[in-house]
């Protein structure tokens, strides 16, 4: 059922233009919003009782991996891992429950440990399994020697880190078998975001991309919108298919589309390696006190050639506030169109050019939850810098919030809160006159389209409260009536 009339709902006032007092009705007719107004006439579709409840657009999650996210309920959590000791008790007493498992654990910060995180550590464990950390921020593993043979890497002491991590990360997968990344796995993550609100996600994931989605689709596991990404290497075949921008994958109805390019131009703050103007405070375990770019200038400008020559957009993840000016000058040489994906350290200018160039800001507010004492101890000179949102809307740069799930959990309210209050987890605020205000972050969790209106996509949310009321920003999140996609019912129900 993609048509219906929806009888009763309060419009959240999104867009600040001001909504009329009472309820309203919604006519939806083949996915797409037809009619707001009070009391429309019948029309023979089924009618769907809102009773006064809130509807806006649906969110987005303008930053996944959808796969780890998917994994990262079946896998050791070492978040809480203050020091490798501590990582390393976990790691036994999963092992003393499945002794007969490779152990895959995530989430570990080693940047406040006070050891650093070594091979031999955990080599000193009595096991024939592999054992693989994934770090935080995804950007080394922590592995034993018999991982590190398992997945044919060099011996070593230290982690795996950026590049030669990341292709190992692709082989995880492989080594492992089914893991729960199969499509009931797939549909199952989507359902728990429809059940936020979620009605699209743009999907970042290493490995796969428009291939994996398009079997995924043809085995039933497409709900939401989903805009994939490729990378560098899987570009060749994404230009030989003809796949531009916002184009359907094969195979695929309208949900699932093409995405942009995915380039990972720097590193990240707790390896040290995200790209800066000034050096890391401390030492430079990996050599690069500035951090360091993953490309050469003219390799990133030869991709992002490439990318807009053949009608994609860009995604260019840059961290470092070096790694963002060089992302925008890349940008501007070459007219690419697109997206810096994170921009957590920006320069006041580079903020402004963003706007010139109408490039989109993809950043996700609950990193600066669990950044802010790594900032603070790696970057002390520069947090007023970081995720810069009120620099970026005064500048009228187009903010797309997102979670970088699994590095923090798929929830927009979270993004939300942590955008609004800069906490959320009562510490005090950080940087509060970055904050920006509760309709701006709700805005730049949707579509961007404002007030639910005729002629939106009905990719909509029902909510138990107004989400620009009393709740005000913090978490727990109103209660989530029902979602629906493309006027499909994929949650709860009115
Ligand atoms: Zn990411």
């Amino acid at each position: 059922m993609t048509s219906f009339l929806l009888r009763d709902a309060r419009l959240v006032d999104l867009d600040g233009s001001g909504t009329p007092d009472r309820p309203v009705d919604a006519r939806i007719v083949a996915g797409r919003v037809a009619e707001v107004a009070p009391d429309l006439p019948p029309d023979g579709a089924p009618e769907v009782g809102a009773e006064g409840r809130w509807l806006m657009p649906g969110l987005w999650d303008q930053h996944v991996h959808l796969t780890q996210w998917s994994l990262t309920a079946a896998r050791l959590d070492l978040a809480g891992a203050r020091s490798a000791a501590q990582a390393v008790a976990l790691v036994r007493d999963r092992l003393a429950e499945w002794p007969d498992l490779p152990v895959i654990g995530w989430g570990h910060r080693p940047t406040d440990w006070p050891e650093d995180p070594l091979v031999s550590t955990l080599d000193a464990i009595d096991t024939d399994q592999p054992v693989v950390l994934i770090a935080g921020d995804g950007h080394h593993g922590w592995l034993n020697s018999i991982a590190l043979l398992t997945l044919a890497l060099p011996s070593r002491e230290g982690v795996v880190a950026e590049g030669e991590w990341f292709s190992a990360y692709a082989r995880l997968a492989t080594m492992l078998g089914d893991d729960g990344t199969g499509p009931e796995a797939i549909l199952r993550t989507q359902e728990q975001a429809a059940a936020l609100g979620v009605v699209g996600i743009t999907d970042l994931e290493f490995a796969g991309g428009p291939d994996e989605w398009v079997s995924r689709w043809e085995a039933g596991a497409g709900l939401l919108q989903v805009r994939v990404a490729a990378y560098a290497d899987g570009l060749g075949a994404v230009i030989e298919r003809g796949l531009r921008t916002g184009d359907v994958l094969p195979g695929c109805d309208d949900r699932a589309r093409m995405g942009p390019l995915k380039i990972i131009s720097d590193g990240s703050l707790n390896t040290r390696t995200a790209w800066c103007s000034e050096p890391y405070a401390g030492p430079a375990p990996l050599g690069f006190p500035h951090g360091q770019p993953n490309q050469t200038p003219e390799e990133l400008r030869h991709l992002l050639r490439r990318a807009t020559e053949h009608g994609l957009d860009v995604a260019v993840h840059a961290i470092g506030d070096l790694a963002v000016g060089e992302a925008l000058d890349a940008i501007a040489d070459t007219g690419a169109r697109g997206s810096i994906e994170h921009a957590q350290l920006v320069r006041r200018d580079d903020v402004r050019r963003m706007a010139d160039l109408g490039v989109t800001a993809s950043v996700q507010p609950a990193h600066l939850v669990d950044d802010r004492d790594a900032t603070d101890r790696l970057w002390p000179d520069r947090g007023d810098r970081c995720f810069a949102f009120r620099w970026m809307l005064d500048d009228g740069v187009s903010l797309a919030l997102g979670s970088d799930a699994p590095v923090a959990p798929l929830d927009p309210w979270l993004a939300v809160a942590a955008a609004v209050h800069r906490t959320v987890d009562g510490r005090e605020p950080w940087y509060a006159e970055q904050a920006i205000t509760l309709r701006e972050a709700l805005a730049a969790s949707t579509a961007g389209l404002g007030t639910v209106a005729a002629g939106h996509p009905a990719d909509l949310v029902l909510l138990d409260d107004d989400p620009l009321g009393s709740w005000g920003g913090r978490l727990p999140a109103p209660t989530v009536a029902a979602t629906w996609v493309g006027g499909r019912l994929v949650h709860g129900g009115a």
